[in-house]
Formats: C-alpha cells, sequence, structure tokens
C-alpha cells in the first residue's frame, strides 16, 4: 500500500485517511417535492381522515420526522370501498381491457420518468441504500406495470377455454420492506384483470404510495378505481373485514398472515397471503466460491436483510466451510454501514427502532443459546438505527438463529456433507418461501431444486427478480403466487 506521503504527491491536496476509504457520494435531495402533510387518496382526490388523526412518518436514518400521514379508520375504509365500488361498477369495470392496458402503460412511463424521486424517496422513508432503490426497486416496480399492462387486453389466452372475469374490488395491505415494489406487485394485476383497488402502505414507509397516488390522478384513471390509505395493523383489519371487499392480499408476517387467514374463513373473499421466510443457500464444493460470497451477501446484507426471502441461512459443504467462512468475514468487513442515501452504502439504516429492537433481541438469543458471533467492525452513525452485518456459526437446527425470521442482516452458518442431509436441513423449518443452490454441476441443480420445498429456488445467484416469474411460499410462507402468469389467476374468477 502507498505510504500516506506517497499519496498526498499523487493526489495534490486530497489526504485520505485510508486508500481504501471511500469519500461520501450523497445523492441528492434538494430537489425532492414533499408536503407536510399526506391525506387519504380517496376517489381520485387528497382527502382529509373523518377522525382528523395523524402519525408521523420519520426518516430511519436520523430519526427525523418527514411528513405526517393520516391515519384512515373505519368510516375512511367505507368511503374508499364504496369509490372502490362505484368505479368497478361503472368506469373501470366498464372498460375493455385494451383501454385499461392504455391507462396502466401510461403508469408506467409516468413512473420511470420520475424514477430519481421515487428512489429517493423509498431510501428516506424505508432506510434502504439508493443503489437497492434506484437500481432495484424502482425500475421493478415499472417493469411489473409494463409487464401486466400486456396482459390486459389478452387475458382470454391466460385461462384457455374460459372466459376470465374480475372478482370486483380487491382489498391489499403490504409491508414496509419493498414499498413500491409490494404495491407494484398488487396494484398492477388487480388493475390488468378489471379490479379497483383500495391499499394500505405500511406504517413506517407510505410516502411513495401516496407518491404512486400523483401518478395515478396524473395518468386519469377513473376516480376510485385505486385508493391508497395508510394506518397501522387496525386500519388492515377494517379491510381485511370489510363485506363488501372481494377479494384480500396480503404480504407481511407469518403472524398477521395467519390472523387474516382466521377472519376470512368462511366468508366469500378470494386470497392469496405472501409471509416470511427462512432461505438458505446451499454451497456445494464444487461451488465458484467467490460468486457464491458475493451472492450470500447480495441475499442477507444488502438490504439490511430486510426481504422474506433473504438468504438467512448458510449451508456449507464441510470440505469448504472454513474457507467460505473466512472469505464472508473478509467480505463483511469492507460493507460500508451508514446513510442510505450515499451511494457507496451497502447497508442501509434498520427501518424501525421495534425492527432493531427485534433483531437485537434475535442476535442476544443466538448467544445464549452457545452460537459464535462475528460482527464486521464498521463504524456506525451515532443517530439512526443501525445493525453491523452479523455471521453466526456453530449453531443447531433447534436454535432460533436458524428456526426464526429475523428480518436483519444476521446469517446463520451450518455445514452438510451430503445433498440430502442439505435438503432436510434447509427444509427444515416453518417456512419455505425461497432457496439458493451454488454448484458447478446442472444436475445437482436440478435434483437439489426438486427436493426443497421452497417457491423460488435460485442457481448460483440469488434475489434476482422479473415480472414474468412468479413468487410465493410453500407452508408458512403463504398461499397463492404473485408475479406472471400466475400472479393474474388470484384476480380472476375463473369458474
Ligand atoms: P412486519 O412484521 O413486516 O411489519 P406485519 O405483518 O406486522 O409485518 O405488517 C404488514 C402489513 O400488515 C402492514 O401494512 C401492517 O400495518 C398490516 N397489519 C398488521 N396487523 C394487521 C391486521 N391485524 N390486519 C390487517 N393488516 C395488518
Amino acid at each position: 500500500m502507498l505510504e500516506e506521503k506517497q499519496l498526498q504527491k499523487r493526489t495534490g491536496n486530497l489526504v485520505f485517511k485510508n486508500a481504501w476509504d471511500y469519500d461520501p457520494a450523497p445523492e441528492s435531495s434538494g430537489h425532492i417535492q414533499l408536503r407536510e402533510t399526506y391525506d387519504l387518496f380517496i376517489n381520485g382526490e387528497f382527502t382529509a381522515p373523518e377522525e382528523g388523526r395523524y402519525f408521523a412518518t420519520t426518516n430511519p436514518a436520523s430519526e427525523q420526522k418527514i411528513a405526517d400521514v393520516a391515519e384512515a379508520t373505519k368510516p375512511d375504509i367505507d368511503k374508499a370501498v364504496q369509490a372502490a365500488r362505484n368505479a368497478y361498477n361503472k368506469t373501470w369495470g366498464k372498460l375493455s381491457g385494451r383501454e385499461r392496458g392504455k391507462y396502466i402503460y401510461r403508469i408506467a412511463r409516468m413512473l420511470q420518468e420520475r424514477a430519481r424521486e421515487f428512489a429517493i424517496i423509498e431510501s428516506m422513508d424505508g432506510g434502504k441504500p439508493i443503489r437497492e432503490s434506484r437500481d432495484a426497486d424502482i425500475p421493478l416496480v415499472a417493469a411489473y406495470f409494463f409487464y401486466y399492462a400486456g396482459w390486459a387486453d389478452k387475458l382470454q389466452y391466460a385461462v384457455p377455454g374460459v372466459e376470465p372475469k374480475p372478482y370486483g374490488v380487491a382489498g391489499q395491505i403490504i409491508p414496509w420492506n419493498f414499498p413500491m415494489l409490494m404495491a407494484a406487485w398488487k396494484i398492477a394485476p388487480a388493475l390488468a384483470t378489471g379490479n379497483t383497488v383500495v391499499i394500505k402502505s405500511a406504517e413506517t414507509t407510505p410516502l411513495t404510495a401516496y407518491k404512486l397516488a400523483e401518478i395515478i390522478q396524473d395518468a386519469g384513471l377513473p376516480p376510485g378505481t385505486v385508493n391508497i390509505v395508510s394506518g397501522a395493523g387496525e386500519t388492515g383489519a377494517e379491510i381485511v373485514n370489510h363485506p363488501d371487499i372481494d377479494k384480500i392480499a396480503f404480504t407481511g408476517s407469518t403472524d398477521v398472515g395467519k390472523l387474516i387467514q382466521k377472519s376470512l374463513a368462511g366468508t366469500k373473499k378470494g386470497y392469496t397471503l405472501e409471509l416470511g421466510g427462512k432461505a438458505a443457500n446451499i454451497v456445494f464444493e464444487d461451488a465458484a466460491l467467490d460468486q457464491a460470497v458475493e451472492g450470500i451477501v447480495n441475499g442477507i446484507f444488502f438490504n439490511q436483510g430486510h426481504v422474506c426471502c433473504a438468504g438467512s441461512r448458510l449451508l456449507v459443504q464441510e470440505g469448504v466451510a472454513d474457507k467460505v467462512y473466512h472469505k464472508l468475514k473478509d467480505r463483511i468487513e469492507t460493507l460500508i454501514v451508514g446513510d442510505p442515501l450515499d451511494k457507496n452504502t451497502d447497508i442501509g439504516a434498520i427501518n424501525s427502532k421495534s425492527q432493531l429492537e427485534r433483531i437485537n433481541h434475535f442476535i442476544e438469543k443466538g448467544l445464549e443459546e452457545g452460537g459464535e458471533m462475528h460482527q464486521s467492525s464498521a463504524e456506525v452513525p451515532s443517530n439512526g438505527y443501525w445493525c453491523k452485518p452479523t455471521l453466526f456459526r456453530n449453531v443447531s437446527q433447534s436454535h432460533s438463529i436458524v428456526q426464526s425470521e429475523i428480518f436483519g442482516p444476521v446469517l446463520a452458518i451450518q455445514t452438510f456433507r451430503t445433498p440430502k442431509e442439505a435438503v432436510e436441513k434447509a427444509n427444515n423449518t416453518p417456512y419455505g418461501l425461497s432457496g439458493g443452490i451454488w454448484t458447478d454441476k446442472g444436475s445437482k441443480i436440478f435434483q437439489m431444486g426438486q427436493n426443497l420445498r421452497a417457491g423460488v429456488v435460485w442457481a448460483n445467484t440469488f434475489n434476482k427478480f422479473d415480472p414474468t416469474s412468479p413468487f410465493g411460499g410453500y407452508k408458512e410462507s403463504g398461499i397463492g403466487r404473485e408475479g406472471g402468469l400466475h400472479g393474474l389467476l388470484p384476480y380472476l374468477k375463473i369458474n
């Protein structure tokens, strides 16, 4: 490495603390327009909540308030459902597929035009690194709208031999980890199939949904086609239990998913539930290990582990276990934890104080249960909610760090000897959302893929999404699929 003096000579007056430090590269947020207060978006208009209640949404990286946001209660949900019903009966529900497609394409194009603004607000409100929101979340949001716009006039080919009909009014509830992407996964297929929508954002990340409301207004959708509300669990329950809603789509925790399923049992409502996960990345001795390490890091550390399909477990074949562990240790040492709006940041802020407490609870439990922990030496800012990338080894299948969804940058590492043992360990949690296989042999990929009880299995990559492919889980990870042709079906009555 160059001595500091030599470095100074080469770089003029610039002095680096260390040749490997990055200079700050903050994304400018000066041009972002945010209101001080956001009202509910009902029947095409921003509307004050009936009971006049608002809650603050804060930036988890600074703990500063960004805006006050309306809390929807029963009368607001009644109004939103009524507006959606009217639109279904009188305007949106009467349009041809071709016409519906035009509106959805318009939304997609407007999202592309305003992509930078959406990415910045997503990072401010949710804490995720701008690199993720700019390069993954928002481009995917536009891609899902484009994809489903294409289906709007082709539904007869989605279900050959039957004339597909929409359900009517869809109630949709989304989580805080991918606020815009989850909104797109739900709104785009609902609109393509001719349904109207009442959607609720998560209480810690309501802002981009209201920015989407601006686009929906500008795109000229008939009032009431998409209604956007905010609030916490009680608001969500009002949607789930509303008698005039025909279908519920929920993404969130398994605990809430179970509650929702209980409330819907015996009703006429259709539903899809996309719930938790505890995915394993399985690394065989013949894998390209450096690539695998990158995939593991991408699967659990980028995005703070705030991903339901995160690769929160690593199963590594015994012969390469030490090697992979040391490579991982070296790699996480280079990860930058900090300002979500800095383009160099790898791990942003944990979404909320309560989520950080939950992660720390599991880390403590992991230690109590005898796990061996290693955290990177990254410096974290003094304000805000942060968690350093964390590895746990010497953990066994029954440990909570192996079984429970933590939703943080915490990786549980176990070893295996044979493919059979890897499958048994991978499948041995209550979840079954996703998995990853790293090997040089195609035959192993097929063999493992067939035996893993997971909705999505990636091979020699991880966390890749495409609008054409379905996503969803086995066991306690949920019911139904979103994305692709499969994602249309829950919004259609096909009998
Ligand atoms: P997480 O643990 O990821 O925050 P939750 O399942 O608690 O997940 O939240 C996901 C979404 O479900 C949020 O929009 C939240 O407000 C909503 N929600 C929470 N409780 C309920 C409930 N009882 N009924 C309907 N929606 C709920």
